[in-house]
């Protein structure tokens, strides 16, 4: 059933779907790791398939993300970033997590894999911005903070003329508005938002994108206490 739905849901997207396997493999790896620790709360395969890789599927309709190299901030377990690796190979993946455990697991799915050009990395994104300021071409992120919070987060990391997609709600009208501000502070612009459904479902979603135009300046990201106490 679960290769079904990601078969109709992919040919929906007019995506290839050679990483049925892969993902189905990834899938076998995530729900025994599960049951030792907490990587998702999702157990049903059915609803994996479409709210874990359907849903980061998603954005390789929305962007072209081919041979590009692209930052997940806050992967957890691999969303959006591993399945978009898996489907679209040129990506030069870069999966950062703060929490140690699922970075270990990230690195055992891609040697499970054998997925090449993927770095899982462990540390915080406001800290891994120090060495890797504007040098990503997209920063991508799911579920991990506010869109200002956020913003201050990933968009160091993009470079002028790159972009942040970060996976949203539809219920966010709020959080976009006060995004705008914190955009341009950080070097960038905040898009018009792309809403769409996940393929083969009724469950809108809603595509944030802020576009990198200038150098992010040197005072950002501030600490995370900052950042959360005082968001832009
Ligand atoms: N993106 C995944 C996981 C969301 S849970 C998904 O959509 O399923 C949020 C994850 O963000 C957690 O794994 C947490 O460790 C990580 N995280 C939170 N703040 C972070 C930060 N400042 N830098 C790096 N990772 C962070």
């Amino acid at each position: 059933m679960m290769e079904a739905i990601l078969r109709e849901g992919l040919s929906a997207l007019s995506l290839p779907t050679e990483g049925i396997p892969a993902l189905l493999r990834y899938w076998e790896l995530l729900a025994e790791k599960n049951k030792v620790m907490n990587l998702t709360a999702i157990t049903d395969p059915d609803e994996a398939a479409r709210l874990h890789f359907l849903d980061s599927a998603a954005l390789l309709a929305l962007a072209d993300l081919r041979g590009k190299t692209v930052v997940d901030v806050g992967t957890g377990a691999g969303f959006p970033g591993l399945p978009l690796k898996i489907l679209e190979p040129s990506i030069r993946l870069t999966l950062l997590d703060a929490q140690r455990k699922r970075v270990d697991f990230l690195r055992e799915v891609c040697g499970g894999l054998g997925l090449e050009d993927v770095a899982c990395v462990h540390g915080r994104a406001e800290e891994f911005a120090r060495e890797h300021r504007d040098s990503f071409d997209f920063a991508v992120s799911r579920a991990v903070a506010a869109l200002p919070v956020l913003a201050e987060l990933c968009l160091p990391l993009v470079k002028p003329g790159g972009q942040f997609l970060a996976m949203k709600s539809v219920d966010t009208g709020e959080e976009l508005g006060a995004s705008g501000r914190a955009a341009s502070l950080l070097g960038g612009r905040l898009e018009k938002p792309l809403d769409y459904v996940i393929s083969g479902t009724s469950i809108p979603r809603r595509l944030a994108i802020l576009t990198k135009i200038g150098e992010t300046p040197k005072k950002y990201p501030r600490t995370f206490a900052k950042i959360k106490k005082n968001p832009l």
